[in-house]
């Protein structure tokens, strides 16, 4: 059975599947029947409970021996669990309100370990505030055992697999083994969505907008993962495994050949320096090695951080993550984005709203200026961070001046308080804006003189510009991020730039795209972020190219009126630029 999706990390993979169903829980207000058999009823339900705290209890005894030699921090978190799942105080009040006030099982759980999770999210102290989640995530393990829901933990992983599921959150993937992780699957999600980045980022093959494949595979169905060509073949025929094997093999050796480039220096033929940076969304091991082969960080995804967890980040823990990625990267520009939540990033205690169309709704900036005590504690955050390493700060969601002007208010009263208090900052920290709303784009005369620098997020930019839901699958063709708009608006805000001698770079997909950064490089743009896995595929072509020869690309951009066109047009450009490239450094098979 072949299923066809949008691959959006490239690799393939063989294996068995692992299919991953999220619990989310639905508690409304359940009290038990009042009726003769009460006393019965409610020693059922207390015996329900007991049974289901046991259940749980096991499986976190289970999750901690299993990750005691793994990851001794994680196995730490299972055994705070284990406490708070047989804290006397909680399972007393649990018991008293079954057994006493008739509230049905699920309904007390909801109750009582809410009130303790409150409790903790109301504390002055950022690490007691933090163990909320903890209480919330070992209610969600009762409540799913009590109810009875089906679901599997990602952390149970046992064997290398092919995760499959609905959706991926990051908070989803803070439970993922990387090493267990052949390559994801899921059912929505396109090129741009969160999925995507961080597949990309952890460089796991992954494919997803595969409508409905969770009908089709149990967890163990062999499956092989094309997410090179966007297929998922479910349970397929031994010759077509053998030949998979073969292509894995020579994908694997291009890869290596290919990953070479990753710590050469980024200059082109004739000299000229081009800085290739990285989009970061944590300090984990994994993001800092980037420092070792890239020029900086052009786009560190704060709200990533914030959605891996269930509560928010107090300063302290914020300026302790931005410290970390500016003092990784040194002397090297960390380009920090402020949060961008909304859209496809929602996050659990700020209690947003569900909305029509989340992606033009109140997202990014526009949160931030409803909650500005969220906004002023990550703005301080960064500040505080700011006079180590060379950190930057910029702002996603500009649709304006006026939401420039704004969010510069309140990093201005953020700069009082400190000086009021005395903490130390970096009066100069540049202060820059995405360019992802067209309108912005177009107001690019202005923003010059306003911002310090300016990144372009195409994946944003090409949503807006030609009205396509980035993540809707039934539109993805015609989210064409090679459009003639998409180049000639770049072309634009590029002149204007260049001309005023102000940084700007790319840091939305384009900008981790070969063929694209040829263009873009001819357009005068200096500076690309991108994912790790784009970087030396990157710095492959740029060592092959020269000033005039990416003008000439550029320019040849101009009189082509379709995406296909300009499409094949940058493929052969591009193919040119290896054409005298040795068989055996390049060889694919
Ligand atoms: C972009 O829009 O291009 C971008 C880099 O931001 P994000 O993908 O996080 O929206
Ligand atoms: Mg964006």
């Amino acid at each position: 059975m072949v299923w066809q999706g949008i691959p959006v990390s490239r690799g393939i993979a063989l294996g068995p599947a692992f299919v991953y169903t999220a619990f989310t829980p639905v508690m409304g207000e359940r009290y038990l029947e009042n009726s003769v058999t009460l006393e019965k009823d409610t020693a059922e339900e207390l015996s329900r409970f007991n049974a289901a705290v046991r259940v749980a209890a096991d499986e976190l005894t289970a999750l901690q021996q299993k990750m005691a030699g793994e990851d001794p921090g994680k196995a730490g978190i299972f055994e705070a669990h284990e406490d708070i799942l047989t804290d006397v105080a909680i399972m007393d009040e649990i018991i008293a309100l079954i057994g006493e006030e008739r509230y049905a099982g699920e309904y007390a759980v909801e109750t009582v370990f809410e009130k303790f999770a409150k409790i903790f999210e109301e504390m002055d102290d950022d690490i007691m505030k933090e163990r909320c989640a903890d209480f919330r995530d070992v209610k969600n393990r009762v409540l799913r055992i009590f109810t009875g829901a089906e679901s599997s933990q990602l952390s149970e992983m046992s064997e290398p697999s092919v995760i499959f599921a609905h959706d991926l959150l990051p908070s989803d993937t803070a439970a993922l083994n990387r090493k267990m992780a052949l390559a994801i699957v899921a059912e929505i999600g396109g090129n741009t969505s969160h999925s995507a980045i961080l597949a990309r980022g952890y460089e796991i093959p992954a494919i997803l907008g595969v409508n409905r494949v969770l009908s089709a595979v149990k967890n163990g169905t062999p499956v092989i993962v094309d997410a090179l060509e966007g297929l998922v073949i479910i349970d397929p025929p031994a010759a077509e495994s053998a030949e998979y094997e073969a292509k894995l093999a020579a994908f694997k050796q291009t890869e290596a050949a290919v990953k070479k480039y990753r710590r050469v220096e980024s200059r082109m033929e004739d000299g000229g320096r081009v800085g290739v940076c990285l989009n970061i969304g944590s300090v984990s091991e994994e993001e800092l090695e980037g420092a070792a082969f890239t020029d900086g960080v052009g786009l560190f995804r704060s709200e990533f951080l914030f959605m891996s967890g269930k509560d928010l980040p107090g300063e302290n823990e914020q300026y302790q993550t931005y410290r970390k990625a500016a003092e990784t990267w040194g002397s090297r520009e960390v380009i920090l984005r402020s949060l961008d939540i909304g859209g496809d990033k929602t996050f659990e205690s700020l209690n947003l709203p569900a909305e029509d169309n989340p992606f033009l709704g109140c997202r990014a900036l526009r949160l931030c200026f409803q909650r500005t005590d969220v906004f002023k504690t990550q703005l301080r955050a960064a500040l505080r961070a700011s006079v180590h390493g060379r950190l930057a700060l910029m702002f996603p969601m500009v649709g304006s001046i006026e939401d420039l002007h704004k969010a510069k208010y309140y990093l201005e009263e953020c700069r009082e308080e400190l000086d009021y208090e005395k903490i130390p900052y970096n009066k100069n920290m540049p202060v820059g804006i995405m360019i992802e709303i067209p309108a912005i784009a177009l107001m690019a005369e202005l923003v010059v003189k306003e911002a310090d620098f300016a990144s372009i997020g195409t994946n944003d930019l090409c949503q807006y510009l030609m009205a396509v839901d980035r993540l809707n699958p039934n539109v993805a063709s015609y989210y064409q991020s090679y459009h003639p708009a998409m180049f000639k608006l770049i072309r634009y805000v590029a002149g204007i730039f260049e001309r005023e001698g102000k940084p700007l770079s790319i840091c939305g997909e384009m900008g981790g795209d070969p063929m694209a950064v040829m263009a873009f490089i001819g357009m005068g743009i200096k500076k690309f972020s991108m994912a790790a896995s784009n970087v030396a595929p990157v710095k492959r072509m740029i060592t092959r190219l020269c000033m005039n020869k990416a003008r000439e690309i550029s320019g040849g951009l101009e009189k082509l009126g379709t995406a296909p066109e300009i499409e094949d047009y940058l493929k052969k450009q591009f193919e040119s630029l290896f054409a005298e490239e040795t068989e055996h450094v390049f060889q694919t098979n």
